[in-house]
């Protein structure tokens, strides 16, 4: 995708940099250490093909939590909504995107909602495919269609380091097979899960993709409908009421746009009917959320009116 400079958004990362010596890289995943926190990028692509952006573009990451509203897009396509709201839930937690504290009090229902780590586990497990390697290849070709880029893999490194230390995701999936909402092989489930989060891009890719669910599911270019109109709307409302964890109340009435957010510093937004912005700044506030990524992004609002409400 051809992406310009531009200066106005050049004037607003330089002033959101200052906000990153804030934050700190996550560290809980021992490869996300390696990230740069004083990175900041931001690409705003429109429909008309326009694309915006400012800052270390070209810099990769990967998805983690932002993967989560990319899968729920998938299996609400392979399972239809019925089947996926029977199995997990739509309510915000206020809680942090991994807690384990809500689960036995939600037996024998479900996890609360598809953004949380038990509610986003639960998602993975009904991707559908023949093979665990099968349903991850369709979710990254998902992830390609949308970002308009067959080149676009995972990070093995990050892969790896997640497997390694993700004991508290195994207890979420643990609690969960005992209690019958999963039912496959905990470690396979690990396994796609992680390698989900891995999926890697620069914030180009992610602007493309936030600007499919801003169109409401359609490929810009293509023209054709990639997610149905109602998924991608319900997609869009989960970003609202849940996508920057437990800061999704303050970014709705701060900012006011539909955003999901990952620990390692991407953002992507969806302002409906008018662009996709992708952002990656590794320096984390303590929510997990990009700390200069979310001051970008207030005075994007701020200066544009980007709020819905
Ligand atoms: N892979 C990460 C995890 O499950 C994703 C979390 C996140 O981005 N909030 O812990």
């Amino acid at each position: 995708m051809l992406c310009k400079t531009n200066e106005e958004l050049n004037a607003l990362v330089k002033e959101a940099k200052s906000f990153t010596s804030n934050g700190k890289v996550a560290d809980y995943i021992p490869a996300l250490r390696k990230g740069n926190p004083s990175n900041l990028s931001i690409a705003i692509n429109y429909p008309d093909g326009l694309c915006i952006s400012a800052g270390d573009v070209e810099k990769k990451f990967t998805l983690q939590s932002v993967s989560k509203v990319i899968s729920l897009a998938l299996v609400l396509i392979d399972q239809g909504s019925e089947y996926v709201f029977d199995h997990v839930g739509m309510e915000p937690t206020g809680d942090p995107f991994n807690s384990i504290a809500k689960l036995e009090s939600m037996i024998p229902a479900k996890p609360l909602n598809p953004m949380i780590n038990a509610g986003a586990l639960v998602v993975t497990h009904m991707l559908k495919g023949a093979t665990v390697s099968d349903r991850f290849d369709r979710l990254l070709g998902f992830v390609q269609e949308l970002a308009d880029d067959t080149s676009i893999s995972f990070n093995k490194e990050v892969a790896r380091s997640e497997v390694e230390t993700a004991d508290l995701n195994r207890a979420l999936c643990y609690f969960l097979k005992q209690h019958d909402i999963i039912d496959e092989d905990v470690e396979e489930l690990i396994d796609i899960y992680t390698k989900q989060c891995a999926i890697e891009m620069n914030c180009l890719h992610l602007a493309r993709i936030g600007l499919v669910f801003a169109m409401d599911g359609i490929d810009p270019d293509s023209g054709k409908q990639i997610i149905p109109k109602e998924y991608a709307r319900i997609c869009k409302t989960f970003m609202v009421t849940c996508g920057m964890y437990n800061a999704s109340g303050e970014f709705a009435i701060k900012i006011g746009i539909p955003a999901k957010s990952g620990v390692a510093g991407g953002i992507m937004g969806a302002v409906p009917g008018r662009f996709g912005i992708g952002i990656f700044g590794p320096a984390l506030d303590d929510k997990g959320n990009s700390i200069a990524g979310i001051k970008l992004l207030e005075m994007l609002s701020n200066n544009y009116k980007l709020s819905m409400f």
